[in-house]
């Protein structure tokens, strides 16, 4: 593994952004998350660069490099505004990284907020014949001027980003192509390998030991829901029933079929059936491709079901055998994860997560550390993630309606069974319609692919998202047709606001200039990104959040009051929400610093209106 090579109070060489110009300057601090060192310049100029951007001072020549390549006016330019020059410091700051982190001095608080402001005084070239035209005055008239207050700095703010200095500090997850006047120029040394995982990093989940509770506690929960939920009286509060022998968990006929159907969803997904999506950009700047085909799986996937029923095949074995089904998939997902842990001790470092590195095995292993995984052109992690335990939550619930028929006598399923079907059905197809939007997400773009994704695409969607239906087959809970339509009507609310929040973000980052997001109002950070302030991210600052938190609710009001278990994944859901919240806001603020807390300021509840 890497080590950190310049330590802090280091005197050391680094290279103006821009330019082939290296000055002497101090390490302030090192960033193992993001790969790069604070430096401090003798002006005060204080700048986030990269390894290959800094030099050791010893025998180091401060005239610049002869270039043969010089095609770059920003390059020409940058060298008058070096910080060897007393003068304009403000202009210089203006490319400095805002960071958030409390192991900054407030003294560089203080500057990244003059940063900010600086910085935020984009005068962006009219995109010509651009339909955004009017989104982009919209969005510099409306919200930005409100923020921007030192309007003279606009300028040197334009041709700082013309030259495209950024591109020296380039952080991991600023994977949004940038818009074209703001492209930066690779430098030689971006295309040279990328910086690897340094073991460093911080450890999440509560470091090693936490790893070790959790690699317990997971399939123990799992396995306590299950035996709960077979019991007369399911209760979350109840104490844990007797484990039955252990000769109960193995059935050699589940293992066969859930390697069956995982086998099914390969040849669908290798299928060159529906689209080849990008990926956003990894550290070395490659885009992988991925089969986005999910929709066409599923589908098929429901008629090879359906034909097999009708040939005969008694789906109700899910339901018999759930708990070895279970048992199956968690043997499958371990020995996917042992697979996964050795492979990635033999890859190369810039396919490497940053995590998942800290050199214990536990801890390693639970966290996962190769980032893409892939047996050629198939990627397992985005496999996991979207097809066998997504489209087998869809199975097992169809089989729980099977199964409630054939327990009470009844000839078509309860309305309350129905609604759990169909609600969860919707969530899952419409995941797998809008297939492409995973790929920006955190899993996909920042997790090693180990124990936890493993165990939580096979195992824990398909056997704990699945408890609703589960309980609804031997504990049977009418509905009168008001409290029906009122349970349809909040989440098909639910629903709407899941599905319009998230589109309304996932076309903006896509295409910030899309002209049917023209009316909405933005406010651009020194990353290149905007923030959105009005629409939906105007409301809350999770309104995706809320709506997945009604449609929860929605699921788990047709199994009644009568039992806690029912409502185990909304209590679930809410925890991790407002965890994955509070997670997003730190990332946030790191990312876009003052302007994200002006974004706070602005939309004050983070997922419940004027509640929370
Ligand atoms: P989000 O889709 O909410 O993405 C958060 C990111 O959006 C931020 O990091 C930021 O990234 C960007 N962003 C935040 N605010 C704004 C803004 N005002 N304007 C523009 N961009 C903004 O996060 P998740 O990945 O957590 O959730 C995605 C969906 O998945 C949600 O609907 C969630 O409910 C659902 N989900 C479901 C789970 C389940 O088990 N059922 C589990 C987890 C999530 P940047 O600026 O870098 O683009």
């Amino acid at each position: 593994m890497p080590s950190v090579k310049y330590q802090t109070g280091d005197m050391v060489m680094g290279r103006w952004p821009g330019s082939n110009l290296y000055y002497e300057v101090k390490v302030l601090d090192f960033d193992a998350k993001t790969q790069f060192y604070t430096v401090i310049y003798k002006d005060g100029t204080e700048l986030e660069l990269r390894e290959q951007d800094i030099k050791n001072a010893a025998g180091f020549q401060t005239r610049p490099r002869s270039r043969s390549r010089s095609r770059s006016p920003g390059r020409r330019r940058s060298r008058s505004r070096s910080p060897g020059r007393p003068a304009r410091r403000s202009s210089s700051r203006t490319i400095a990284t805002a960071k958030t982190e409390s192991a900054l001095s407030a003294r560089k608080e203080i500057k990244m907020k003059d940063t900010l402001e600086v910085r935020l005084s984009p005068i962006r070239k009219e995109p010509e014949n651009n339909s955004n035209n009017k989104h982009e005055k919209t969005e510099e008239n409306n919200t930005a001027n409100k923020v921007i207050e030192k309007s003279e700095s606009k300028a040197e703010a334009d041709t700082e980003k013309s030259q495209g200095r950024y591109n020296l500090r380039r952080r991991k997850d600023d994977g949004e192509a940038k818009p074209a006047e703001t492209e930066p120029e690779k430098p030689e040394e971006e295309e040279e390998a990328a910086p690897a995982a340094t073991a460093s990093t911080p450890l999440d989940f509560g470091g090693k030991i936490g790893a070790y509770l959790w690699l317990l506690f997971l399939p123990a929960w799992v396995l306590f829901v299950v035996l709960q939920v077979n019991l007369d009286d399911p209760s979350l509060v109840n104490f844990p029933p007797p484990l039955p022998p252990l000769e109960a968990f193995w059935d050699a006929q589940a293992l066969g079929f859930v390697l069956l159907w995982i086998l099914f969803q390969v040849l669908l997904y290798v299928l060159p059936v529906g689209k080849l999506s990008e990926g956003m950009p990894l550290r070395s700047g490659q885009r992988l491709k991925y089969r986005t085909n999910g929709f066409f799986a599923i589908s098929a996937s429901a008629v090879a079901v359906a034909a097999a029923v009708h040939q005969g095949l008694d789906l109700t074995y899910v339901y018999s055998h759930f708990l070895q089904l279970a048992a199956a998939s968690l043997f499958i997902s371990v020995l996917l994860s042992v697979y996964l842990y050795v492979r990635s001790r033999y890859a190369a470092p810039e396919h490497l997560a940053l995590g998942g590195n800290s050199g214990n095995v536990v801890y390693d292993f639970f966290k996962g550390h190769e980032l893409n995984p892939r047996i050629k052109d198939f990627d397992l992690k985005f496999f996991c993630e979207m097809r066998p335990g997504l489209i087998g939550w869809c199975l097992i619930n169809f089989a729980m309606a099977l199964a409630e028929m054939k327990h009470q006598g009844l000839d078509a399923p309860s309305y309350s069974m129905i609604l759990v079907n169909l609600f969860q059905l919707l969530y899952v197809a419409d995941g797998l319609w809008n297939e492409e939007a995973i790929l920006t997400t955190m899993d996909l773009m920042h997790d090693g692919f180990g124990f936890m994704l493993a165990f939580g695409d096979l195992v824990w969607v398909p056997f704990t998202y699945t408890l609703q239906a589960y309980y609804l087959v031997a504990h049977p809970n009418p509905l009168s047709l008001p409290a029906l339509a009122a349970i349809l009507t909040l989440k098909l609310v639910g629903f709407y606001i899941f599905r319009k929040s998230n589109s309304e973000k996932n076309n903006f980052r896509r295409n910030p200039s899309d002209p049917t997001l023209s009316h909405l109002k933005t406010i651009p950070t020194a990353t290149g990104k905007s923030l959105l302030v009005s629409g939906w991210w105007g409301v809350v600052r999770h309104p995706n959040y809320l709506g997945d938190l009604m449609m929860a609710l929605a699921w788990s009001l047709p199994c009644g009051f009568s039992h806690l278990l029912p409502w185990y994944y909304m209590i679930y859901f809410i925890i991790l929400l407002v965890h994955r919240d509070s997670r997003d806001m730190s990332e946030c603020r790191r990312k876009y610093g003052s302007v994200w807390d002006e974004y706070c300021r602005t939309v004050p509840y983070r997922i419940i209106p004027r509640v929370y």
